[in-house]
């Protein structure tokens, strides 16, 4: 104590000035865990809004990627969360039931439409539900390839990572034996779907016989790879196929599922029948939660064959079911209809005067921008444009992201609590982010640090 007395600067002396939590971050958090679109570090969340460093709020149009689904303060979550962790916050589901796991099981049984007896499995987030599906199938089934699209993004696993096709995961080789097809982009139709159809015909009919197929993993509408709507009827004609031949249709509803779309399940746009379907991020409403549903004879292939210690815990499945619960008590999967359809008309009026729009497409409040050089070739703007666009929109107070193969979509993937006035309020910002980014208002060195993907 005296020794620090005696080397404590005089009160006049000026003090090193105190590290910004940015700051702080970039000196301890790992590169290979994060990505950062702005420079925008948080302190708090109040509804649908995010509250920075400083005090200042800024609309959310993102919703951290989709597990605030109801916002970041929504009273039913911190309730149920609340009293869970009044409890019994330890008690594992590996060796005990607990009332919270088991009526979220018995609740997802009961919305998921699906045939024979089927078992659901808890995990922390979409790549450990997707990891789990993979493994399982492929134990249970004898079958050890897969199929999956490129573009296509299922987690961040060793498993998940293997059957992901997005451009971003290069970095780490896909899994023996994986069929990558493309996946038939309506703007960008390289691939038709009839060609998609006919290349995976071909695939079955030389060098990957169907038999030694476990499963496909399909998104319903591929977010990360630039929110993309697969032309009508493609995805039930794969099923199809699939089904024909025993593989096992593994539906992953992480980012677009649970009222997004504007329906219950994104799957029910496409007419799909999945034998698996995971959940995740909205799921938990902000808490690590995840949940693979199958029939039973996959999913209790073997006791003791994915084991989680803390998985399907007290607390995170007390928040799944108050987000199950007020998804149905307050309608969102209209209001994310509803809604998602005023953002979307809105942000369409916008193309008049803002040419950098290509097109605005998705599902309820799932919702992408195409960002275009030229709207004749379609030509995408280079990431550096669309991190401005985002970088700005941060300045004007809203947080979006960027999706896409060629990191040019903007998401908008908001809280589906948004109400009209907020989608409003991002669309105005939006539009005068796209006009101040074509004035060249944002410089090349601001956005540096932030084209992640
Ligand atoms: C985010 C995502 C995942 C992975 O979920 P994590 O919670 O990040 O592990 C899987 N599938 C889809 C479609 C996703 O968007």
């Amino acid at each position: 104590m005296c020794a620090d007395n005696a080397t404590r600067p005089p009160a006049t002396s000026h003090r090193p000035p105190v590290a910004t939590l940015r700051e702080r971050d970039a000196q301890v958090i790992a590169s290979i865990g994060r990505l950062r679109f702005s420079p925008l570090s948080l302190i708090g969340g109040r509804g649908n809004r995010l509250i920075e460093e400083g005090g200042r709020e800024l609309l959310d149009l993102s919703a951290s990627f989709g597990p605030a689904i109801l916002g970041y303060s929504h009273p039913a979550i911190a309730a149920a969360v609340n009293a869970a962790t009044a409890s019994m916050a330890g008690a594992s589901l590996l060796a005990f039931p607990n009332e919270n796991a088991v009526a979220l099981a018995e609740r997802l049984l009961a919305i998921t439409p699906g045939e024979g007896e089927r078992r659901v499995w808890f995990g922390h987030s979409g790549s450990d539900a997707n990891d789990c599906a993979l493994r399982v199938v492929q134990a249970a089934t004898g079958r050890s390839r897969f199929i999956s699209f490129i573009g296509s993004y299922h987690g961040n696993l060793s498993g998940s990572m293997s059957v992901s096709g997005h451009t971003a995961m290069t970095h780490t080789l896909p899994r023996a034996g994986l069929v990558l097809l493309p996946y038939p982009d309506p703007y960008r139709p390289s691939f038709s779907a009839e060609e998609v159809l006919k290349l995976l015909d071909y695939q079955f009919a030389t060098s990957c016989p169907p038999h030694q197929v476990a499963a496909i993993f399909i998104e319903p509408l591929m977010s990360d790879a630039g929110v993309i709507v697969p032309p009508k009827g493609f995805l039930a004609a794969v099923q199809q196929r699939c089904r024909r031949h025993g593989i096992q249709v593994i539906v992953d509803e992480v980012k677009a599922g649970l009222a997004r779309s504007g329906r219950l399940h994104c799957f029910e746009h496409e007419a799909l029948e999945p034998d698996l379907v995971v959940f995740g991020k909205g799921l938990g409403g902000g808490l690590p939660l995840s949940a693979l549903i199958g029939p039973r004879a996959i999913m209790d292939h073997a006791p003791a064959f994915a084991l989680q210690t803390t998985a399907g815990n007290p607390v995170a499945t007390a928040a799944g079911l108050a987000v199950l619960r007020t998804i149905a008590a307050e309608d969102l999967s209209e209001r994310a209809a509803r809604v998602g359809q005023a953002l979307a008309g809105a942000l369409r009026a916008l193309a008049p005067r803002q040419p950098m729009i290509g097109e605005v497409r998705g599902r309820g409040l799932a919702i992408g921008i195409e960002l275009v050089s030229d709207r004749a070739t379609r030509e995408p703007v280079p990431v550096a444009t669309t991190a401005k666009v985002i970088y700005r929109a941060w300045q004007l107070g809203a947080v979006l992201f960027y999706v896409g193969l060629r990191g040019n979509v903007l998401e908008l993937t908001p809280p589906l609590t948004l109400t009209e006035a907020e989608a409003e309020h991002g669309v105005a910002i939006i539009d005068q982010a796209l006009t101040d980014v074509g004035r060249g208002l944002v410089a090349d060195a601001d956005v540096a640090p932030f084209m992640m993907w």
